[in-house]
C-alpha cells in the first residue's frame, strides 16, 4: 500500500457476514451499504448491449428483459450503452439519451425494474474512435485498427460540449427514474482514449502528461455528481488492464481511481482489455475469474466499493473473489442472460440448477456484431421475454423425444416443464449428444455445465429418461407426439485411400478410440476441424483450468512489471503434435467461425504452429501420408493420421418409418445439419416445446 493510501476498512464496504446465515454464499448475498441506499447483495448485472436499446419501439421488450432479472434478485443492473450525443454513437442511429422526450420512453424500463424491487443505472457510453460511422471523434486523429473510419480530432470546444452532453444524459437518466449512471471509461472507448498515450497525443489542457490526460474523465465525473446530487449512484468503469501497447501504467491506473473517487464516483467497476486488444478477455477459453487479481490490487488504494469482472459465472467463483477480499461486488452480464434466476438459485442453495453461461458469445455478442438482437445459446428466451413463454399446457400429452443432444434436451425439459408427460430416449450411456465431444476440447470445459444443468432440469421436470435405449418405431407407438432429435452422421469423404487405416473420423479421436501419431492432417476446417486441431496440439491439462499458465501463454502481466497496458511477452507452450488444418475452399480457414471468437481460435493454432491451408485438393492417402495439391504445387504431407472433419449430414432413419402413423416433429441436426450449431438446436427444441 502506498503511504497516502486510504485504509481499505471503509465502514460501508466490508461485507457483514451473518454467522447464522446458512447460505453457502454469505459474502455474495450480503447487502452493500452505499451510504444513501443499500444494495441487497453483491451482484451487479454488468452493461451489455442487446440491440433493444437502439429503437424506442423495443423498450417494452427491454423493460421485460430487465424486469425478469430484477425479479430474480440481482442487486443492481446497468443498461447497455447509451450515447450522450451523435458523435458518440456506436453505430448510426444507435441508442442515445439526450432529449427530455427520450426520458419518458426510458421510464418504461425503470418502472418495470423498480416494480420488481430492483435498481438500475444507465450506462453512458461515448464510442469515440470505435464509433462505426463517419461522425466519430477522438482526442487525436488516430484510426482504430478495428474500424475503417478515421476520427476527427476534438477541438477544445468539442471537449466542453462532450462534457456537457455527459452531464445532460446523467440528468435525464435521473429524470427517467434511473438509480444512477455508469460512466464508461474502459474498453478503449472515448474516455479511455483520453487517458492513455496510445490515443491521446494532445498538447492542450486535455493531454500532454498523465495528469492532464485525466482531466476529461475527472470533469465528467465531478460535474455529473454536482448536477445529480449526492444520492445518485455513479459507477465509473475504469480500464485496469488495457492490454494494448502504450496503455496506462499501473501508477496511472491508481491515480485515475483516486481521481474519480475524489470527483464523486460511488463505485468503481473494472474494465479489462480494449476491443482492439489481441488477447481474449471473456471467451470460454479464458479461465474463470482470470482478472480478479487486478481488482484486488487496486482495492487497498481507494475506499469506494470495487467490482470484479470477466468470466465470473457461478456462485462459488463469485463467493471466492469476495471472500478473499479481492473486490466488493462481482459483475456478470452474460450469466444473467443465461439465467435470470441466477441470484435466486444461489440464495436457495441450488447452484446446480443454474443455467450457466458457457461464454460462447454465439447468441449474445456475435448477434450484436451482426446487428441482430442479442439472445443466449442456452436460454433462447433472453431478450425474447415478451414473445417466447413456456406457459402451463391446458391439455397434457404423452410426448416421446428421441435423442438427448441439445435439441432433444431443450425440447424435453420445456415440454415437461409445461406439464406434458415426456419420455426421452437416447442410445448413448449419458445425455448430451455431441456436447459430450465438445466438452473434451481444451478451453470448452464450460460445456460440462450445460449438461449438469440439463441433468438437474430433467430431474426437476420429471422427464422419464431412458438411456442406452435406441428407440425404434415399436417403442414409439402410443405417444401423442414424437420428436426426432436424432442428430447427425459425420460426412464421409471419397478420395483414393479414404479407407486407408491412417484415415479416421473426429469421433474416433475425440472419444479416444484412436490416439493419433505425432503428425496429423485434418480434412475440413469448420468448427469441428478447429476444435480437433486444438485437441491435438494440447498436451496435459487445459490452460483454461490453469490461470497462471493461461496468462503466460497470452502475455498478460497483472503485476505491470514496469510496462504499459499489462502486457508481457507471450510464452506459448510447445505443441504436442505437428498439425495441418486443410479446406478446399480458397481463403483463410476459419473465416466462418464466430465473429467475436474466430480470431482467438486462429491465433491459438497459429501460436502452436498449426499450418492452416485453404484451396487444397485432396489427391490420395497412402503409406507416405496425405497427398494434396495447392494451386500448381503438389505436396506429400508425411502424416501418421488423417482426421476427417468434413461436415455432417442429418441422421433420421425413423422419420420415414413413422410418417403417417403419429405426429412427428424433426428438430436439430436431424432436421438440417448444414450450419447447425447448438444455438439453433436449443432454440428449435425450445420453440417446438412451447407450441406443443
Ligand atoms: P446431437 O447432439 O447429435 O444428439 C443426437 C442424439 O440422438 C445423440 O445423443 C444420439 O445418441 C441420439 N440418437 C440418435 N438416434 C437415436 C435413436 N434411434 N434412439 C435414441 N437415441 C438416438 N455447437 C455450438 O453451437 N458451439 C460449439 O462450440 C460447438 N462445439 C462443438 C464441438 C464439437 C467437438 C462437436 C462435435 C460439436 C460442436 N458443436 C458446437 C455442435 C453441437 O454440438 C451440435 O450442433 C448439437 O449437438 C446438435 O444437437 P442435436 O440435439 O441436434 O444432435
Ligand atoms: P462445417 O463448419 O460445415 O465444416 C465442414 C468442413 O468440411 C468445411 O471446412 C468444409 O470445407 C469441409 N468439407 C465439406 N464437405 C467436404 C467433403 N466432401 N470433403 C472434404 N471436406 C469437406 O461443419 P463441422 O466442422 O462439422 O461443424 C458442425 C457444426 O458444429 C457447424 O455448424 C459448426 O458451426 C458447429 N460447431 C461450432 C463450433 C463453435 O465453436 N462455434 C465448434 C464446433 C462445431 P471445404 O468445403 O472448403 O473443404
Ligand atoms: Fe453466455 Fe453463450 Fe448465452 Fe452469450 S450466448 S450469454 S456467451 S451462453
Amino acid at each position: 500500500m502506498t503511504a497516502d493510501a486510504p485504509s481499505s476498512a471503509s465502514p460501508h464496504r466490508d461485507p457483514v457476514v451473518d454467522p447464522a446465515e446458512r447460505s453457502p454464499y454469505p459474502h455474495l448475498l450480503s447487502p452493500l451499504d452505499l451510504g444513501f441506499c443499500t444494495l441487497p447483495n453483491r451482484v451487479l448485472m454488468g452493461s451489455m448491449h442487446t440491440g433493444l436499446e437502439d429503437r424506442a419501439a423495443d423498450f417494452p421488450k427491454l423493460a421485460a428483459y430487465f424486469a425478469e432479472r430484477a425479479e430474480g434478485g440481482v442487486g443492481l443492473m446497468v443498461t447497455g450503452g447509451f450515447s450522450p450525443n451523435m458523435t458518440g454513437w456506436l453505430k448510426p442511429f444507435g441508442g442515445t439519451l439526450r432529449w427530455p422526450w427520450q426520458a419518458g420512453k426510458h421510464r418504461q424500463v425503470t418502472r418495470a425494474v423498480q416494480s420488481h424491487g430492483g435498481r438500475i443505472c444507465l450506462q453512458i457510453l461515448h464510442a469515440g474512435r470505435y464509433g462505426y460511422h463517419p461522425l466519430q471523434v477522438a482526442p487525436s486523429r488516430l484510426k482504430a485498427p478495428i474500424n475503417p473510419f478515421t476520427p476527427r480530432a476534438m477541438s477544445g470546444f468539442d471537449v466542453h460540449l462532450a462534457i456537457r452532453a455527459f452531464v445532460r444524459t446523467a440528468v435525464l437518466a435521473r429524470e427517467a427514474g434511473y438509480d444512477g449512471v455508469e460512466v464508461m471509461g474502459s474498453e478503449g472507448y472515448l474516455l479511455n482514449q483520453f487517458t492513455v498515450p496510445r490515443t491521446n497525443h494532445r498538447t492542450d489542457a486535455w493531454g500532454g502528461d498523465a495528469a492532464r490526460r485525466l482531466n476529461f474523465v475527472v470533469e465528467i465525473v465531478r460535474r455529473i455528481r454536482e448536477a445529480c446530487g449526492p444520492d445518485f449512484i455513479l459507477i465509473y468503469r475504469l480500464s485496469m488492464l488495457d492490454l494494448v501497447a502504450d496503455g496506462s501504467r499501473w501508477d496511472e491506473v491508481v491515480a485515475q481511481a483516486r481521481a474519480v473517487e475524489a470527483a464523486g464516483a460511488t463505485i468503481i467497476n473494472t474494465g479489462i482489455g480494449w476491443h482492439e486488444a489481441r488477447i481474449p478477455t471473456i471467451a470460454t477459453s479464458v479461465p474463470r475469474a482470470a482478472f480478479s487479481g487486478i481488482t484486488a490490487r487496486l482495492r487497498p488504494e481507494v475506499r469506494v466499493p470495487l467490482v470484479a469482472t470477466n468470466r465470473i459465472n457461478m456462485p462459488d467463483v463469485a463467493e471466492g473473489i469476495l471472500a478473499r477480499g479481492e473486490a466488493d461486488m462481482v459483475s456478470m452480464a452474460r450469466p444473467l442472460l443465461a439465467d435470470p434466476q441466477w441470484v435466486a438459485k444461489a440464495r436457495a442453495g441450488r447452484a446446480d440448477r443454474i443455467n450457466t453461461c458457457i461464454a460462447c458469445n454465439q447468441a449474445c455478442l456475435d448477434h450484436v456484431f451482426e446487428n441482430k438482437t442479442a439472445s443466449c445459446l442456452v436460454n433462447p428466451r433472453a431478450c425474447a421475454e415478451t414473445e417466447l413463454n413456456y406457459l402451463p399446457t391446458p391439455s397434457p400429452k404423452r410426448v416421446a423425444v428421441v435423442g438427448a443432444g441439445p435439441a432433444g434436451l431443450a425440447c424435453a425439459t420445456v415440454a415437461a416443464g409445461r406439464g406434458h408427460r415426456v419420455t426421452l430416449f437416447d442410445a448413448g450411456t449419458e445425455i448430451g449428444g455431441q456436447f459430450n465431444l465438445a466438452k473434451r476440447i481444451p478451453g470448452k470445459e464450460e460445456f460440462h455445465e450445460t449438461l449438469r444443468y440439463f441433468r438437474a432440469r430433467l430431474d426437476e421436470t420429471g422427464v422419464d429418461v431412458r438411456l442406452q435405449t435406441r428407440a425404434d418405431a415399436a417403442a414409439l407407438a402410443g405417444y401423442d407426439e414424437v420428436v426426432l432429435a436424432t442428430g447427425i452422421a459425420p460426412r464421409a469423404v471419397d478420395f483414393p485411400g479414404a479407407d486407408h487405416p491412417k484415415v479416421v473420423s473426429y469421433l474416433d479421436v475425440l472419444t479416444g478410440r484412436v490416439v493419433p501419431g505425432r503428425r496429423v492432417a485434418i480434412i475440413g476446417a469448420g468448427g469441428i476441424g478447429f476444435d480437433v486441431a486444438e485437441f491435438l496440439v494440447h498436451d496435459g491439462a487445459s490452460t483454461t483450468l490453469a490461470p497462471d499458465r493461461w496468462r503466460a501463454e497470452w502475455g498478460v502481466d497483472l503485476r505491470y512489471d514496469g510496462n504499459r497496458g499489462g502486457l508481457a511477452e507471450p510464452e506459448p507452450e510447445p505443441p504436442a503434435r505437428e498439425v495441418w488444418l486443410l479446406q478446399r475452399s480458397p481463403g483463410k480457414p476459419g473465416a466462418r467461425l464466430g465473429k467475436t471468437t474466430g480470431w482467438i481460435h486462429r491465433a491459438t493454432l497459429k501460436a502452436k504452429g498449426v499450418q492452416m491451408l485453404g484451396g487444397v485438393t485432396y489427391e490420395r492417402v497412402d503409406e507416405a501420408g496425405l497427398h494434396v495439391r495447392v494451386g500448381d504445387q503438389a505436396y506429400a504431407l508425411p502424416v501418421d493420421h488423417v482426421v476427417v472433419c468434413a461436415g455432417q449430414e442429418p441422421f433420421k432413419p425413423l422419420a420415414a418409418e413413422l410418417a403417417g402413423r403419429v405426429a412427428v416433429h424433426v428438430i436439430g441436426g436431424a432436421d438440417v445439419a448444414a450450419e447447425l450449431d447448438a444455438k439453433r438446436a436449443i432454440d428449435q427444441g425450445s420453440r417446438l416445446a412451447a407450441a406443443l
